[in-house]
């Protein structure tokens, strides 16, 4: 089902998005190399709590955690672990909270200090992507814009790869709602958007090639080929006269900025 969203329901949307941003910067204050999932799972969790919310992810069909951190070929849906982060780990860590009836849900990728360029890179791509495809948003115009912007820059302009078993979605009173928002498609299909429509965008870009499994652990979905995977996540809401972005990331970037132990990433463009 597709529901579209009153301007205060929005605003509901859009405090559980900016608690997901705030939460996913305080992760981005303590993540270094040495510390384990497990830890910034348990601060997470405790953050949100704090603010009066609740954790949207943990018991979602049974998902045992607060963050989904997927590290390096894990593209989605990886659960926390004891295993410490190493020096040239990538994280894409994704968060949800439920707070007042409403579900807001972001994700960034971060980079260990000795991340290579190349996988740097894939990072500025998939989150490139997803900003093209922010882009696309406006009443009246297809889902498949969006899908198909962030699909021709992957692909065509970077050579990487779309993943296509896992898909952008709405969200409002559930996580997940209609319509379904893939990485890939064609302009001019797919569901028109409308006022009042709310979207989470989230690429998921693989460096090789876009086939994927589920890991033995039952959640983590991994790349076939081992090679990397980066993931970045926004909830933008559409307006009358274009597109709103609920959840923020710029308070990321500046607690990565800061942070001194992992890799500094910004938006490029
Ligand atoms: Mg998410
Ligand atoms: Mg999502």
């Amino acid at each position: 089902m597709i529901y579209l969203k009153s301007s205060e329901e929005i605003e509901l949307i859009r405090k559980s998005c900016l608690l997901v941003s705030k939460t996913l910067a305080h992760v981005g204050t303590i993540i270094k190399p040495g510390v384990t999932g497990k830890f910034l799972d348990t601060e997470a969790e405790a953050f949100i709590r704090d603010h009066g919310a609740e954790p949207g992810f943990k018991d979602y069909n049974g998902f045992p955690a607060t963050l989904c951190i997927s590290m390096n070929e894990a593209v989605v849906h990886g659960i926390p672990t004891e295993e410490e982060i190493k020096e040239n780990d990538i994280l894409s860590i994704d968060c949800g909270v439920y707070w007042d009836s409403f579900y807001g849900d972001s994700a960034f990728t971060f980079a260990m200090p000795h991340v290579s360029d190349e996988i740097i890179d894939l990072m500025h791509a998939t989150n490139d992507s997803l900003y093209l495809g922010i882009e696309q948003v406006k009443p009246e115009a297809r889902v498949g814009n969006v899908s198909h912007a962030i699909q021709k820059f992957i692909e065509k302009d970077k050579n990487y790869s779309i993943v296509r078993e896992l898909v952008g979605h709405g969200i409002g009173r559930n996580l997940h709602e209609g319509p379904e928002v893939p990485n890939y498609g064609r302009r001019g299909f797919g569901p028109k958007m409308k006022e009042g429509l709310v979207i989470a965008i989230e690429p998921m870009v693989n460096m090789g090639k876009r086939h994927v499994r589920q890991s033995d652990d039952g959640w983590t979905i991994v790349t076939r080929d081992g090679k990397p995977s980066a993931h970045f996540e926004h909830t933008v809401a559409v307006t009358k006269e274009g597109v709103d972005i609920l959840s923020n990331h710029d308070m990321v970037e500046k607690a990565v900025k800061n942070n001194g132990e992992i890799k500094t990433f910004s938006r490029k463009s």
